[in-house]
């Protein structure tokens, strides 16, 4: 058992159950015991492997796409590069070894870092401290300042909280966490409702014990990145897993050690997560007034991006072995029955400005 199970329950004994956002948040940011305040999830000893983890091609491909973004925009002379969620900050600094192709996208460039742990923050300061430019580090997009954008975000969205909706007898009612008989944690549904508008028409009357979520806290950031698009221009890549369709579905899910876990088991030990809705952070970024191009999944965006051509080019000359970790990290990233079809690339432009590898809306 953890403190923070201990600290949780209490807090539920005291004041009454937490929504699962609340719930979630506590686990994931608790100021001392928060998952990505104490720990080290990324890479083989921790909990998970992000894609910029599994192979520096990744980064170099993002790192592509966002030159022509900046080309798309007509190489603005200045702009704030961002990245939400830089992890261990390896996708920054791959991408940044790509775009000193172009000096001039380098010059126009200040590097602005959004990141909550301050654990993180060092790290990420080490792994970019030979890399051309130095971050400045924000706790919010808000904190960016202003001008034209080019943001990035890998796997950040799946860890803001979301809200679960339980369909019972009398509607969808919020589900929270709460304690038991035996005072241990334990889901139940509270009073607060949905209104049956916010479901879409086909789904309003699924089955009792249907789970709908929602994503206010990821929805208002898409929605001040698409503003600030729509004002000063630019262009944001959503990366993460997730669907393109809004449709029920329990997606919440807890990583411990590399296994699934009971979502309730090791709260701040465990990384908890929740698939992405990609319509839901598009129609947030069009209500600000910008413009997202039609969405990839992850395979088709590296493929498209060149995957295979670059690791036939890094692969060159090296050992038989160093060659079979290529082919396993471009199967990885992009085969579909692994990385390559859950994952999904979206972009949001201030203008409707199309770049490679993505197509135009029309
Ligand atoms: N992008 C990295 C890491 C993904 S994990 C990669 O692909 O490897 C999520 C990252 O988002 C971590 O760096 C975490 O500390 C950060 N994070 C989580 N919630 C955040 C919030 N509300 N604001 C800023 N950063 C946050």
């Amino acid at each position: 058992m953890t403190d923070l199970k201990d600290k949780i329950r209490a807090r539920i004994a005291n004041e009454g159950p937490l929504t699962v956002a609340q719930f979630m948040s506590i686990c994931l940011a608790d100021p001392e015991a928060g998952y990505y305040t104490t720990r080290e999830p990324f890479g083989k000893g921790g909990d998970f492997i992000t894609a910029p983890e599994v192979s520096q091609m990744f980064g170099e491909l993002v790192g592509a796409a966002l030159l022509s973004a900046y080309e798309a925009l007509g190489a603005p002379e200045q702009f704030e590069l961002v990245e939400l969620g830089p992890g261990r900050g390896t996708l920054m600094s791959d991408l940044l070894r790509m775009a000193s192709l172009r000096p001039p996208f380098l010059k126009a460039a200040r590097l602005n870092l959004v990141e909550i742990s301050p654990r993180l923050r060092i790290i990420q300061k080490k792994t970019l401290a030979r890399s051309p430019l130095k971050p400045e580090f924000r706790d919010n997009f808000r904190d960016v300042p202003d001008g034209p954008l080019i943001l990035v975000a890998n796997e950040f969205f799946d860890a803001l909280p979301i809200h679960q909706f339980v369909r019972t007898s009398e509607g969808w009612k919020e589900r929270q966490v709460g304690l038991n008989r035996n005072g241990e944690l334990s889901f139940g549904a509270g009073a607060a409702s949905l209104p049956d508008e916010a479901v879409p028409p086909e789904f309003a009357q699924s089955p009792e014990g249907t789970v709908f979520e929602t994503q206010p806290a990821s929805n208002a950031i898409a929605e001040e990145i698409g503003a600030r698009l729509s004002a000063r221009g630019g262009i944001a890549l959503f990366i993460d897993y997730g669907y393109l369709k809004t449709a029920p579905g329990d997606t919440l899910q807890a990583l411990y050690r590399h296994a699934y876990d009971d979502v309730l088991s090791h709260p701040g030990d465990a990384d908890l997560t929740a698939h992405v809705n990609f319509e839901a952070l598009a129609t947030a970024a069009r209500r600000s007034g910008a413009s997202p191009l039609p969405a990839l999944s992850q395979g088709e965006f590296l493929l498209r991006s060149g995957l295979l051509e670059r690791a036939g080019v890094l692969g060159a000359g090296k050992t038989h072995e160093q060659q079979e970790t290529i082919r396993d990290a471009v199967e990885r990233l992009a085969a579909p029955n692994q990385m390559g079809d859950l994952f999904k690339v979206l972009a949001i432009t201030g203008n409707g400005e199309v770049f490679s590898p993505f197509d135009s809306t029309a």
